[in-house]
């Protein structure tokens, strides 16, 4: 049976900005089993990041819940919160302006094991250190290297080495690889996968790119403006989507054999703004099937197949 890492329950983020709240995230529900990796898709400013950045507590939700390993994180103390942070880590976009630049990769690697009292003296961890760089394929020699000093794919391996140095078992990974050249891509991507083999990590994610994320992810979910609108094994969503969003993002998605070419679909409009989301099914300004319930009642997010989550209500049971 599966275990489940991390349970999200009605989880909910308004921002304030002037009078008006940016609903940034509107009632998310979903698990992350131990082991797999949820992928999270959707346009820029779709609410994926800060969904993530949620789920670590680096922001305080308005509403819902948060369970870690069956415990109520949302009520823990900072004491507690310490505690746990050293199991939860995030892995950013851009490995430039994550990293300080006026300290060595070796001592950025270290600060988390410095701040969490990880090791009983400095020789062990600087052997953890160059024993991490070596997993992420870093040289050891270059401990005392600034960031500036490395492209762009080894400053990742950086951030990926400092987010291994507590020994985590969840890493929200926030579009780790939109930075990078496509060459280096794969290769990050690669490391990744089996860093997550050997150590047995969990990762949420993050990207806008979805043959990315079909890569790498064991399930995905798709988001539209706040809101998960399919949920399904990787495979079972782009075989069989469901949701008008789903399907006109994958038919965006470039396919090697003209057999399986899927019919572009251009969605007309922008994206809504958050401050003043529409009506109903927030995507039915630029749905191509939107009917008049559509425009005011919101379709609520529900298993159609095993395993299968779409909130759309042409597909509703
Ligand atoms: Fe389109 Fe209506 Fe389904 Fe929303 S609920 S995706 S508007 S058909």
């Amino acid at each position: 049976m599966k275990e489940k890492l991390l349970e999200v329950n009605n989880l909910v983020k308004h921002f304030t900005s002037g009078s008006q709240a940016v609903k940034a995230v509107d009632g998310l529900t979903f698990d992350i089993y131990r082991g797999e990796t949820l992928g999270l898709v959707g346009e820029s400013g779709c609410g994926k990041s800060t969904t993530g950045r949620l789920t670590l507590r680096l922001l305080e939700p308005t509403a819902g819940s948060i369970r870690y390993r069956g415990e109520d994180v949302l009520g823990f103390s900072s004491g507690q919160m310490k505690k746990i942070r050293r199991d939860m880590q995030i892995i950013f976009q851009d490995p430039y302006s994550s990293l300080d630049p006026r300290k060595s990769i070796g001592e950025i690697i270290m600060r988390p094991m410095v701040v969490h009292g990880v090791g009983n003296n400095r020789r062990e961890r600087f052997e953890r250190v160059t024993h991490l760089m070596e997993k992420v394929g870093l040289d050891p020699r270059w401990y005392h290297r600034y960031p500036h000093e490395l492209d762009g794919g080894r400053r990742q391996r950086v951030g990926i080495a400092r987010a291994l140095a507590l020994n985590p078992t969840y890493i929200v990974c926030d579009e780790p690889v939109s930075a990078l050249d496509v060459s280096v891509q794969a290769q990050v991507i690669n490391l990744m996968q089996d860093l997550q083999e050997e150590y047995h990590l969990t990762y949420l994610f993050i990207s806008h790119d979805l043959s990315v994320v079909k890569h790498v992810s064991n399930r995905i979910a798709v988001m539209y403006l706040g809101e998960i609108v399919e949920l399904a094994a990787s495979d079972e969503l782009f075989q069989n989507p469901q949701h008008p969003y789903t399907k006109a993002l994958l038919s965006a998605v470039p396919v090697p054999s003209l057999d399986n070419r899927r019919e572009r679909v251009i969605l007309q409009g922008d994206v809504p703004s958050p401050k003043n989301p529409p009506s109903g099914c927030r995507f039915h300004t630029r749905c191509p099937f939107a009917v008049e319930n559509c425009r005011t009642e919101a379709p609520r997010l529900q298993e159609t197949e095993q395993d299968h989550h779409v909130a759309c209500h042409l597909i509703a049971k």
